[in-house]
């Protein structure tokens, strides 16, 4: 089978991901990266490929098979996706859930006139984690399905933290409740509160001269970010803060609990899928690598238009034949 020929439009945090992702893919080339900055300022982690103007990417219709869109989900996609969606077969992790059904619409119809796949919202959240709540509905319709996130950095909270009067640096970090995943997974079907799901932990460097107590109650009584939050606050000194609180980890849960059996003999089933991340923005570009390979293989097979993960055989993701899959893997 030919390689299939891979570029990246946008470097930023996804766009490094998907690099060193396409290097660990036996049956992927990355032909080059696109930038709406000027190529020359753009340092690669590898540079043994070209970086061209996004400006000009249309030129480069014929050389690529699949592009990896990695801008952000907030201005950057809802511009290049339908633009870019009616010239080559595309994947994004666009991730605004209440925007997906309207931006699922705006990359099919010129998908579909340039007979070309565009797979959306690609990711853990969405994603995966969505593969996985369809399979818990499905297979448990009687039942109710959680959500819990983390350990995870939360770029929108450390940055609300970082504007308090008195901070010097800081970050948050978005916890699960232990004790309400207890109650999940033993099959209780609680109806949990919003305090109830979920702790916030921030570590905070002070300013010379501030003063702690008045930073604490800033951060916990914050409205909309930490008010409705059991919030811990931790000082600590700038050192111990460049050492430990630079990575993006995140994560999470998804559980299905449900019952099977008729009224008079029930069974408790519970169904878990967890994800413990180093790096949120790595492993969304591993995501994103796999469902390219996905997406070019619909188009090879004569499917085009939108699509999300939802409409992905999971034998598309993979560089291995159905066959050899069948072998080592059933
Ligand atoms: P970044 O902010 O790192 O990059 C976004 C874009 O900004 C890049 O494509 C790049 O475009 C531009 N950019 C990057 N660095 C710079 C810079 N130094 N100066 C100016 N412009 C820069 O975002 P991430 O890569 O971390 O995340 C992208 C999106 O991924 C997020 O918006 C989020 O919605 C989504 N996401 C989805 C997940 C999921 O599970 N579905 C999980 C995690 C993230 P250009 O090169 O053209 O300038």
């Amino acid at each position: 089978t030919p390689i299939i020929r891979v570029a990246i439009a946008g470097y930023g945090n996804l766009g490094r991901g998907a690099q060193a992702a396409i290097k660990q893919s036996p049956d992927m080339q990355l032909v080059c990266v696109f930038s709406r900055r000027d190529p020359a300022s753009i340092t690669l982690i590898d540079q043994s490929v070209p970086v061209y103007a996004m400006d000009d990417i249309a030129q480069y219709k014929d050389d690529i098979d699949v592009l990896i869109l990695c801008g952000g989900s907030k201005s950057d996609l809802p511009e290049q996706g339908p633009a870019l969606a009616g010239l080559f077969n595309i994947v994004d992790s666009f991730d605004t859930h209440a925007k997906i059904p309207e931006y699922f619409a705006a990359l099919d119809i010129p998908a579909k006139q340039a007979n070309k796949v565009a797979m959306l919202s690609v990711g853990w959240d969405p994603g995966l984690f969505s593969i996985n709540r369809l399979y818990g509905e499905a297979i448990l319709p009687v039942g109710e399905t959680y959500t819990f996130w983390g350990k995870g950095l939360s770029q929108g909270h450390s940055d609300a933290v970082r504007r308090v009067d008195g901070v010097k640096s800081g970050v948050q970090y978005t916890l699960p409740s232990e004790s309400a995943m207890a109650r999940v997974r033993n099959g209780e079907q609680p109806t949990l509160s919003t305090r109830e799901k979920h702790t916030r932990e921030c570590y905070i460097v002070l300013a010379d001269g501030a003063d702690s107590d008045a930073v604490r109650n800033t951060i916990v009584t914050m409205p909309d970010y930490f008010a409705d939050y059991d919030t811990k606050v931790h000082f600590i000194d700038q050192p111990t803060f460049e050492r430990e609180h630079q990575k993006m980890p995140h994560g999470g849960f998804v559980i299905r609990s449900g019952v099977s059996g008729m009224d008079n003999e029930q069974n408790n089933q519970v169904l878990e899928f967890s994800l413990k991340l180093g790096s949120n923005p790595d492993f969304t570009s591993s995501v994103l690598v796999a469902y390219a390979r996905a997406a070019y293989k619909m188009n090879l097979a004569g499917e085009s238009g939108a699509k999300t993960v939802l409409d992905v055989a999971p034998s598309l993701l993979s560089p291995k034949s159905p066959a050899q899959l069948r072998k080592e893997l059933l």
